[in-house]
């Protein structure tokens, strides 16, 4: 009896994973076709100066439009293209609508997501400046964000990659400050425009993280200001988060307060804003 209870529910639990596996086989070669037909597509963010609302540039973010299940989210697919390999494909899809943005309008910046292995690529730079250069883009322009899991794995090597990068006008920011292993004896070592804060602690501002978060931020602050760079707030919800933000020498933010992505870049506003 208790033999055959549980192999109903080995027979269940296997039904359940012949499904999932099925559920990604079937997401994978959706993924595979999408790439071949333009299913994705970039979503712009403002980026703002929290004086003034003033719009600095954009954050392109990666979007899915899939056939039948709609607009998906990186956190939908990303794990699957990071599995299969496939996510380079796509990202490079991304930089180049993102490329051929910066082209057509003439000012502000539009930074990019870089996974970590993908930036460690050996022919990532050059990839990437070849396709600025290809496009007619001002390369002092494009940003990219990566992560402290990308400099720590190999340091020499993302030391290369950020000032290669750097020689031909690209700037790096560093994405969700504050949750990395935050290494700061390397971080000074390291050519990054700007500290992302992450938006856990933008949220944590207000309520009872309040202590906790205040103390996070301060310390990013002090550690952008003795590297003499800026800071941005992200995921900037409320005017208490901007002002917060603002009395504790946070300069620029993004957030739904500012703008939701979307896939209107609204040019002529940064042509109007940006000098
Ligand atoms: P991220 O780079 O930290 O991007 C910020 C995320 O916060 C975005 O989520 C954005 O939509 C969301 N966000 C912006 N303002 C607010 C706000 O006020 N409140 C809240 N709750 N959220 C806000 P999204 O677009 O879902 O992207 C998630 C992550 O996926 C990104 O985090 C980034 O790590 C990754 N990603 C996005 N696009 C790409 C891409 O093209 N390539 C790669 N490799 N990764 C990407
Ligand atoms: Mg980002
Ligand atoms: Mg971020
Ligand atoms: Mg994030």
């Amino acid at each position: 009896r208790a033999k055959s209870t549980g192999r109903d529910r080995c027979a269940v639990f296997d039904e359940a994973m012949r499904e999932e596996a099925m559920r990604i086989l079937d997401l994978e070669a959706d993924l595979r076709r999408a790439i071949n037909v333009d299913g994705f597509v970039a979503f712009y963010q403002p980026i703002v100066r929290l004086d003034d609302r003033k719009i600095i540039g954009h954050e392109a973010l990666l979007r899915w439009r899939h056939e039948r299940r709609g607009l998906l989210l990186p956190a939908d697919f990303i794990g699957l293209g990071e599995d299969s390999g496939l996510i380079e494909e796509v990202d490079w899809l991304l930089y180049r609508q993102a490329i051929d943005q910066l082209a057509r309008t003439d000012s502000g910046y539009i930074s990019v997501n870089v996974s970590p292995r993908h930036f460690l690529a050996s022919d990532f730079a050059d990839r990437l400046l070849r396709m600025i250069d290809r496009a007619g883009a001002d390369p002092h322009r494009l940003r990219i964000e990566i992560t402290e899991v990308a400099l720590l794995d190999d340091v020499p090597r993302a030391l290369r990659m950020l000032r290669t990068l750097r020689s031909h006008g690209v700037l790096a920011q560093l994405d969700d400050f504050g949750t990395g292993f935050s290494a700061l004896s390397y971080l000074h070592r390291f050519p990054i425009e700007c500290l992302k804060i992450d938006q856990s602690f933008v949220a944590g501002l207000i309520g009872e993280t309040q202590p906790e978060s205040v103390a996070v931020v301060r310390a990013i602050q002090a550690l952008a200001g003795t590297l003499g760079i800026h800071t941005i707030g992200e995921g900037v919800e409320s005017e208490a988060q901007r002002n917060a933000l603002r009395e504790l020498g946070c300069t620029y933010g993004q957030g739904f307060l500012f703008g939701q992505p979307s896939e209107d870049f609204h040019p002529a506003l940064v042509r109007a804003l940006v000098p």
